[in-house]
């Protein structure tokens, strides 16, 4: 299947003024897709720290640049929240005081149950919260580290509370759909289990085995380096992944990722057991059935069928325009 070319620059800017609230991987793609396509007239952006702040100016990612998250969400329409979701309760306090009656408040993280039991109780009535998650990102963290095209053919999950108002959720739904992404809409618990399986367990798997690696005692650093081609230097992308954010998702999606774990674990034990008896009808099955689901991934857009994954040598990964520098978080 081939990519879905970007979506066009629009006329008419979805909101008026957005304001971003974090400047890192994703709020500074949406910022440049805003610009890049024309979704907001005006960009606001704040974020915690006066460095990121200023590398935000430096990149001219928006229109004005404040630590105070008031000034940024000040007469704003829309306002995401794109810091790491254990810092979800101390910014929707923040914000709240300062929100435009009939804004849309809204985010992007890995979890949502959370998310929402940490902003919820602290928003006006008379704004519109619509939790989202577009399942899109890199390896990378910071200002720099975004792309316009992040979001091209990616998912974006929104978790609508019950009574959302129609022509809010449309709106937000348009805006993304003009960021280039794939709508689809989720109870929130329902995208909390089904992200701990296809993103959370991988992480955490690949931060286990390359630490596994990194211990042990019979296999030297350098020949983990040396011949880490042989697969091992797969895990090493997914285990490069911003430390903060995935502590918030280990600790903010405990109950699905202790269930997924506690499936994997199972499973794992089966494999050890088809190994020790060496049953490799079962071992050839298996390996049989899981190069199928790659080649379901491939067909659905969501991966490039490349040994190196699309992966092009000297280009920071970061800046990467190719589908599968995407790789999903
Ligand atoms: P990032 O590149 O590390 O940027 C994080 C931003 O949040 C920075 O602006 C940072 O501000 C701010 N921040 C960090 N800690 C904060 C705190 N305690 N209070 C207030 N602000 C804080 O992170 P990211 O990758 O863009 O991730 C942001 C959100 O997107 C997370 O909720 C994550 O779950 C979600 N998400 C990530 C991915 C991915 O692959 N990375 C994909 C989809 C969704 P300073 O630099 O000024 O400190």
């Amino acid at each position: 299947m081939t990519q879905r070319p970007n979506t066009p620059v629009l006329d008419t800017p979805v909101f008026n003024k957005l304001a971003l609230i974090g400047i890192g991987l994703i709020g500074s793609s949406i910022a440049r897709v805003t610009r890049a396509r024309n979704l907001a007239g005006h960009i606001a952006i704040s974020s915690r720290r006066a460095e990121t702040l200023q590398r935000a100016e430096e990149l001219q990612l928006g229109d004005s640049y404040s630590q105070e998250v008031a000034d940024a969400v000040k007469d704003a329409d829309c306002v995401i929240v794109c810091v790491p979701v254990g810092a979800s309760e101390e910014t929707a306090k923040a914000i709240a005081p300062h929100l435009k009656p009939g804004a849309i408040v809204s985010d992007v993280g890995s979890v949502k149950r959370s998310v929402i039991d940490q902003m919820q109780p602290h928003l006006p009535s008379n704004v519109h919260f619509i939790p989202a998650h577009p399942v899109a990102g890199t390896e990378k963290s910071g200002p720099d580290a975004g792309f316009e095209t992040l979001f091209d053919n990616r998912w974006c999950i929104l978790t609508p509370l019950p009574g959302t108002d129609a022509d809010a959720l449309d709106r937000l739904s348009r805006f993304w759909t003009a960021c280039g992404a794939n709508m689809e809409t989720m109870e929130p618990d329902h995208h909390d289990l089904v992200l701990a399986i296809t993103s959370h367990l991988p992480h955490l798997i690949a931060y286990n085995i390359v630490g596994t690696a990194n211990d042990l005692e019979t296999v030297t650093e350098s020949e983990v380096m040396k011949y880490s081609a042989g697969g091992f230097r797969d895990f090493t992308r997914l285990a490069a992944s911003d430390p903060t954010m995935w502590r918030d998702v280990c600790l903010h999606n405990k109950d699905a990722l202790l269930e997924m774990l506690a499936r994997f674990s199972e499973d794992l034990s089966a494999l050890q057991r088809a190994i020790r008896w060496s049953k490799g009808d079962e071992l050839f099955d298996l390996f049989t059935h899981t190069r199928g689901i790659r080649s379901a991934i491939i067909d659905a857009g969501q991966e490039v069928d490349l040994p190196d994954f699309g992966r092009q040598a000297g280009l920071n990964s970061g800046q990467q325009k190719s589908d599968s520098g995407k790789a999903s978080e």
